[in-house]
C-alpha cells in the first residue's frame, strides 16, 4: 500500500521512547520529518541523532514538559522556525497514575488534567495554525482504561476520557479545515511506562516486576500477552496516511480484544 508520507512534517509529544517513539520510527520509514519534545533532553538528543542517522529525514528534538503551557508555547515557536507547515500532530505524552480518590490531592488532579487534556488543547492552538493551509492530521494518544478503568488508578481513567471526548469536539470544529481528529486508545503495550508501574504495585503482592507484569497480561488480555509498541505504531501510521482519509472523529481500540463490550 503506498501510504503517501514521504516529505511531511509530523509533531509527535513524547517521542523519546515506548510508543511515542515506535511511530516516530515508523513516519520516519515513510519518508516523513519530524519535530519531537521530552523532557529528558539527553535521551531526547540520543535519539533525534539516531532516527536522523537511520531513516536520512530532518528529525529536531525540543525539550519541554507538556504539562506546562510556556514549554508547548516554546516548542511550537521552534517548530516553526525549522519547517513551514505541520501536516501530522501526535499528542502521545502521558503516564499512568496510582492512587485512591478519597486520599488524592487536589493538585494530582490538575497535574494529570494538564498532561493529558490541556496539553492536546495547548498544542491544537499552536500548532493547527500551522496546518491550516494544507489541512491536516490529528492523533491523540488515549487508552483503553478511559472505557475500561484499571482499578489503580482513577485519574488516569478520568483524564483519559476527557481526552477521548476532547478529540471528537476538535474534530467537529476542525473538519471544514480538512484536519482530520481521531484518538487511539491502545491496550497493553510494553513500554517503559509499565515497567515503571509494575515496579510500584508488584511488592504489594510480593512477586517481581517481570511477573507482575506476566499477571496483568494473563489476567487482562485474552492473547495473554503485551503488545509491542512497534505492532501499535503500525495503526498510527496508517491513520496519518491518505489512506484513512473517511476516518474522523472516531476513536480507535487498538487492544488485542481485551475491550469487553461493543461500542
Ligand atoms: P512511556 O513512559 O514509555 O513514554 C512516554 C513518553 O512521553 C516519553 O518520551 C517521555 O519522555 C514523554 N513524556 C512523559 N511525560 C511528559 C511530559 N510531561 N512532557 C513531555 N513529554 C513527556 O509511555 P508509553 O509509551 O507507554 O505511553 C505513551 C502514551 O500512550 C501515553 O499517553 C499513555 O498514557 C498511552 N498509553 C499507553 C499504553 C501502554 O500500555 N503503554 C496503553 C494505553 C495508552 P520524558 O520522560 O523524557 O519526558
Amino acid at each position: 500500500m503506498n501510504l503517501d508520507l514521504k516529505n511531511k512534517i509530523a509533531v509527535i509529544t513524547g517521542g523519546s521512547v515506548g510508543i511515542g517513539l515506535a511511530v516516530a520510527k515508523a513516519l520516519a520509514q515513510e519518508g516523513v520529518h519530524l519535530a519531537i519534545c521530552a523532557r529528558d533532553e539527553e535521551r531526547l538528543q540520543a535519539v533525534t541523532r539516531d532516527i536522523e542517522k537511520e531513516y536520512g529525514v530532518k528529525v529536531i528534538g525540543v525539550k519541554a514538559d507538556v504539562s506546562k503551557a510556556p514549554d508547548i508555547d516554546h516548542f511550537a515557536a521552534v517548530i516553526a522556525e525549522h519547517f513551514e507547515k505541520v501536516d501530522i500532530l501526535i499528542n502521545n505524552a502521558g503516564t499512568g497514575s496510582s492512587e485512591k480518590i478519597m486520599d488524592a490531592p487536589d493538585e494530582k488532579w490538575y497535574y494529570y488534567w494538564d498532561l493529558h487534556v490541556m496539553a492536546a488543547i495547548r498544542t491544537a492552538k499552536t500548532i493547527v495554525p500551522l496546518m491550516k493551509k494544507n489541512g491536516g492530521v490529528i492523533i491523540n494518544s488515549a487508552s483503553i482504561a478511559a472505557t475500561q478503568p484499571m482499578w489503580y488508578e482513577p485519574i488516569y481513567n478520568v483524564t483519559k476520557i476527557a481526552l477521548v471526548m476532547l478529540s471528537k469536539c476538535l474534530a467537529n470544529e476542525l473538519i471544514t479545515h480538512h484536519i482530520r481528529v481521531n484518538s487511539i486508545s491502545p491496550g497493553l503495550i510494553l513500554t517503559p511506562d509499565w515497567v515503571k508501574t509494575a515496579k510500584i504495585l508488584s511488592p504489594e503482592k510480593n512477586i517481581s516486576w517481570e511477573e507482575y507484569l506476566d499477571q496483568v497480561a494473563k489476567e487482562n488480555n485474552p492473547l495473554g500477552r503485551f503488545a509491542s509498541p512497534e505492532e501499535l505504531a503500525n495503526f498510527y501510521v496508517f491513520l496519518c496516511s491518505s489512506r484513512a482519509d473517511f476516518c474522523i472523529g472516531s476513536n480507535y481500540y487498538v487492544d488485542g480484544g481485551q475491550l469487553k463490550v461493543i461500542l
